[in-house]
């Protein structure tokens, strides 16, 4: 099975996804042209609602394919306006009659832009992906006291925004004390009051935390949780970390992933092996056969955005390397 999704994010860019279903429209229609058979049937797929914005969660189709979702729970998923994705697929013409559920898979490969700046900076021309990173989300509550912003001394305060602050700037460092590539964002902050004239009683804050290996992310929670209680402290604040989503770290397989790094030696293409750090249907997908992932750079690492740009060139590089690795997977037969 090769391919990706066509939906995108508010305000996305034309390659990611859809660079991965005409890819592997591509490669299907040339192995037709040439007339090269394969031992095993090839199956382009283009994975409804990978992004999820308007109908969270994320991966929704493939996720039901691979058994993560039941499909009536999918069709039950509301928009924002209270749509529900079941009728609105009907809608549209693409509620379709063949059934979507879990069978085994001889191999899944999908070609994806980097959507991060690792491959253009180093010059290399493709990223033989060797799975996805986990991701931690925890949601970090602190809470002091709500006072006058005037006759208040300084000493007296507990101020909930100064020790978010104070942790805040703290978690960024974390990963840099545990690996080069772990990355952190706070990226959503709520402050209570938020006026101009009264000390905050309350901050809360997102934390995002995505790494390969499952031993430093949970270094990396105990990290904050220490991070956060130190900040608190000086503000004599209460504290809470909650754990609110996240996925663990999927390798993909060894077999699929040589097979991309064997289509590179043999195409001549310079390539690196590197880790996901955004999540992709080829994440369910991986549970039902060998997946693997192909990356081209994306100029300057830009993505959900409408610069999104690619050369070319790398797709087509990309586009040749998926070809290469479907034969090893699915076998020539002629
Ligand atoms: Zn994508």
């Amino acid at each position: 099975m090769l391919g990706s999704h066509l939906d995108s994010v508010p305000f996305g860019g034309r390659f990611d996804g859809a660079l991965g279903v005409l890819a592997a429209l591509e490669v299907a229609r040339s192995l037709n042209d040439r007339g090269i058979l394969t031992r095993r049937p090839i199956e382009v797929v283009n994975w409804t609602n990978e992004e999820g914005p308007r109908f969270p969660p994320a991966m929704l189709g493939s996720g039901v394919f691979c058994g993560k979702y039941g499909r009536d729970w999918a069709y039950a998923r509301r928009d924002g306006e209270g749509k529900r994705f079941g009728e609105e697929l009907e809608r549209i013409g693409y509620r379709g009659p063949v059934p979507c559920r879990p069978r085994p898979l001889g191999g899944y490969l999908e070609l994806h832009i980097e959507q991060g700046p690792v491959l253009e900076s180093e010059g290399v021309q493709v990223g033989a992906v060797e799975g996805i990173v986990g991701i931690v989300w925890l949601r970090v509550t602190m809470k002091g006291e709500r006072d006058h912003a005037g006759p208040t001394p300084m000493s007296m305060r507990r101020d909930a925004l100064v020790g978010a602050a104070r942790a805040i700037a703290a978690i960024r460092e974390i990963p840099g004390k545990l690996h080069p590539d772990m990355v952190a964002t706070v990226g959503e902050m709520s402050v209570s009051p938020n006026a101009i004239n009264v000390i905050p009683d309350r901050a809360a804050f997102s934390v995002d935390f995505r790494h390969s290996d499952e031993g430093l992310m949970r270094r990396a929670r105990e990290m904050v949780m220490e991070t956060v209680e130190d900040a608190a402290r000086g503000e004599k604040l209460e504290v809470s970390v909650e754990e609110v989503g996240g996925s663990t770290a999927l390798p993909f397989h060894p077999e699929a992933v040589g097979a991309v790094a064997g289509a590179c030696r043999e195409a001549g293409y310079t390539f690196r092996r590197m880790w996901s750090a955004a999540g992709h249907d080829a994440r369910y997908t991986a549970e039902l056969g060998p997946a693997a992932m192909i990356f081209i750079p994306c100029t300057g690492g830009k993505s959900h955005t409408e610069i999104e740009d690619a050369s070319w060139e790398d797709a087509a590089r990309g586009c040749d390397v998926l070809a290469r690795a479907l034969i090893t997977l699915a076998g020539r037969a002629g």
